[in-house]
């Protein structure tokens, strides 16, 4: 099967993995449509699902010959309603509901019971305080804990139906839950051994939380059995990357250290909308964004995003607005959860997504943004990021239409994108994990390409066939290329050279 690959904008698209995308086929369609990043969240599903649903990425990954990345989503202290029977239970406002922690299955009935598995509940949680199911959706009051019944009785506020494994939210308790479970644990291995490109971490409270799921990577990687199913061999480029979901007030309160400590950030605005008032969200997710950029790591802005298409083949306008308003915020990428994993339109949703990006980013490119390099390379006088934002400058001046980097690492990709260029950033590197990692970074294409070029003017004839090939470029285009000497080794990216698209290259490098 031969799959058109749409005009990819250059925001990144993440897309949750579910039920609704367990076909290779599905995957392909929504790769085409500019999905680069698949999370699977280890909150729904078991390991085996997860692997068949890893598995199936890899395939399409192969199949089209495109670099795709894997999020592994970590669960976190995140508290969830147990099993409920096929097609939920409907609580109505009025109704008492009793929560309890020793049942394995939800019960309908005049008083009808959730089970949870979070066994401090009743102790924690006091009467008078909100127990929220569903981001929020419906909201319950509790009235009375039972401790020695294991049972927490509450009162409905706003009704709705509960299904399995919904999240449940106590923003006024004092929870004794630990950052990381023992299940975040097993799923972490798990993520490793399958070769995930990133680790997201649930329900972060302050940086402490991240370098404590980093210290337990760093041990993994000292003592990691090789391949226990021969999927995939561990990364080979180093640690696997940590994003923070920035969805508690502390989290937000205690941002700087967070965004030090992790290698990105997802605005979880689901429960970060449960957790503090939802009126603040918006202004919550513009000062993240900000503050990411900053420092120089990749933000996602995640849930709800065009939520409605879950049921239905168009968003509405307020959610169209809020995908530009992500972008123009600047985000790095923007997430799809339930439109993809168990919507009716999955590829109607992604296809949505890219038409905005595209449009919003049109915009933004008349609008001309001369953003300054991230404050903290700034501030540290770094010798690839003042590159990057030298090549903004003349990639704005000459009019280039593709700025190519040779990025074995992916860090000088990394910071160029960080100078939010109009034109797509193509990066090559002959490490495999360092390109899928690329795929979340904004405006970046990452290409494997196994033969380092020996001289920078073998690559210059190298990016002059590929450019013209793939049509990223026509004929008499300026592009900006940016390399090192050598090629090939990390850290050395010193050149920057302005070639027409193709212009007769001489054997000589210069
Ligand atoms: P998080 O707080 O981590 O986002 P979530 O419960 O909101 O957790 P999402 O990944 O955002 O989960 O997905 C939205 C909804 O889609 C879920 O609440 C769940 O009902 C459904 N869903 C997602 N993934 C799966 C899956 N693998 N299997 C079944 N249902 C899923
Ligand atoms: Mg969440
Ligand atoms: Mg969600």
């Amino acid at each position: 099967m031969t799959i058109h690959i749409e005009k990819p904008a250059l925001t990144k698209i993440v897309a949750t993995l579910g039920p609704a995308t367990d076909s290779v086929e599905t995957l392909q369609k929504l790769v085409a449509h500019g999905v680069s990043v698949f999370r699977l969240n280890f909150s729904h599903g078991d390991l085996h699902a997860h692997r068949e649903r890893l598995l199936l990425v890899r395939q399409a990954s192969q199949e089209m010959g495109r670099p795709l990345a894997i999020l592994g989503d970590l669960c976190g202290p995140k508290i969830r309603v147990g099993k409920v029977p096929q097609g939920g239970i409907l609580v109505e406002a009025g109704q008492d509901v009793l929560v309890r922690t020793d049942v394995e299955m939800a019960e309908d009935g005049k008083s009808p019971v959730l089970p949870c598995s979070y066994e401090p509940l009743a102790r924690e949680v006091v009467a008078g305080q909100r127990v929220l199911i569903d981001d929020g959706n419906i909201r319950m009051l509790a009235v009375e804990a039972l401790p020695h019944e294991n049972e927490l009785r509450c009162r409905v506020v706003t009704g709705g139906r509960v299904t399995t494994g919904k999240g449940l939210n106590l923003p006024d308790s004092s929870l004794s839950a630990p950052a990381i479970t023992e299940w975040d644990k097993e799923c972490m291995v798990w993520a490793v051994e399958h070769g995930a490109d990133f680790l997201a971490l649930s329900f972060v409270r302050r940086a402490e939380d991240v370098l404590e799921l980093k210290r337990l990577l760093g041990a993994l990687a000292r003592g990691l059995t090789p391949m226990p199913d021969g999927v995939v061999p561990p990364a080979p480029s180093g640690a696997i990357p940590v994003i923070a979901k920035i969805e508690k007030p502390q989290a937000v309160e205690h941002i700087d250290g967070i965004l030090e400590a992790a290698d990105g950030i997802m605005v979880a605005r689901g429960d970060l909308g449960v957790e503090l008032d939802v009126a603040h969200v918006p202004i919550v997710q513009k000062r993240l964004i900000a503050r990411a950029k900053d420092f120089g790591k990749p933000v996602i802005v995640a849930t709800q995003m065009l939520e409605s298409m879950i049921e239905r083949a168009s968003p509405t306008r307020a959610e169209a607005s809020d995908v530009a308003n992500a972008i123009l915020d600047g985000a790095d990428a923007v997430m799809l959860s339930g439109e993809t994993a168990v919507g009716k339109f999955p590829v109607y949703a992604v296809e949505t997504m890219r038409r905005i990006a595209l449009a919003t980013e049109d915009e933004e490119r008349r609008a001309k943004r001369t953003d300054s390099p991230p404050r903290i390379l700034q501030e540290a006088r770094d010798r690839t990021a003042a590159l990057a934002h030298g090549a903004w400058h003349i990639v704005e001046d000459i009019g280039a239409s593709l700025v190519v980097v040779w990025s074995e690492g992916g860090g000088s990709a990394r910071k160029l994108s960080q100078n939010d260029f109009h034109v797509p950033i193509i990066a090559f590197s002959s490490d495999e994990t360092a390109v899928r990692r690329m795929a979340l970074l904004r405006g970046v294409s990452p290409i494997l390409w196994t033969r380092i070029p020996e001289h920078r003017s073998e690559f210059a004839a190298m990016v002059d066939r590929y450019a013209l090939e793939h049509h990223w470029a026509r004929p008499g285009d300026w592009m900006v290329l940016i390399a090192g000497k050598p090629l090939g080794v990390r850290g050395v990216v010193n050149t920057v050279a302005i070639r027409r698209a193709g212009e007769l290259v001489s054997g000589s490098d210069e």
